[in-house]
């Protein structure tokens, strides 16, 4: 049903490639997204993981008010790590500079993970999924509070690492380096209203 969709990919920096290619393997069009006019023939958007610094700063003012405003309108939206900072209300331990997109009522802690477990690989019990899946966590953030209306769909050690709101969709690890794309239907499935 979703095989008609454009999704775009947010492409300023990260590991939009690797995005790019889950989609391809889910048998939809993917579409690297880095100006309004490209924004605009996508029917959803995926923020990548990479560095939110980083991304936040290549993020011209008119993009960023863009993907809010559609968002708004119903877009969704799926982020990944550094994707899901930038879907956050609130950074903690963010540079001076870094302005989130404010997409989901969420404060995220950036490299919440202590340093020798800053990156580690586990499996993430995911009911939404039918059952657990690879998750690969890369100095990835922690969500220290969530809005009444934000969803936990998965957690880890007790923390939420996947969670949604409505049509968007915030996840702490790299659904995107696994072969396993089931986060990536998920999403999809928003286009069909799931
Ligand atoms: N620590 C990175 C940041 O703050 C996120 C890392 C990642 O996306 N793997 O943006």
């Amino acid at each position: 049903m979703s095989a008609r969709r454009r999704i775009g990919v947010l492409a300023l920096q990260g590991d939009f490639r690797e995005h790019l290619a889950a989609l391809r393997a889910c048998e939809v069009e993917g579409v690297a997204v880095r100006t309004t006019e490209e924004l605009d023939r996508v029917d959803a958007l995926i923020l990548p993981g990479g560095e939110s610094t980083t991304m936040s700063r290549l993020m011209d003012s008119k993009l960023r008010q863009r993907i809010q405003e559609r968002a708004a309108a119903g877009m969704p939206v799926m982020g990944t790590c550094a994707g899901m900072i930038l879907m956050a209300s609130e950074v903690l331990d963010g540079t001076v500079e870094q302005e989130p997109l404010k997409l989901m009522h969420l404060a995220v802690r950036r490299n919440a993970y202590g340093r020798q477990r800053d990156s580690f690989e586990a499996e993430v019990d995911a009911p939404a999924l039918g059952g657990p899946g690879p998750g690969v966590f890369i100095r990835a953030p922690q969500v220290t509070q969530a809005g009444a209306s934000v969803e936990t769909l998965a957690s880890h050690g007790g923390q939420p690492v996947a969670l949604r709101e409505e049509n968007r969709l915030a996840l702490a690890f790299h659904p995107e380096l696994t072969p396993d794309h089931r986060w990536h239907q998920y999403f999809l499935g928003f286009l069909d209203g799931s």
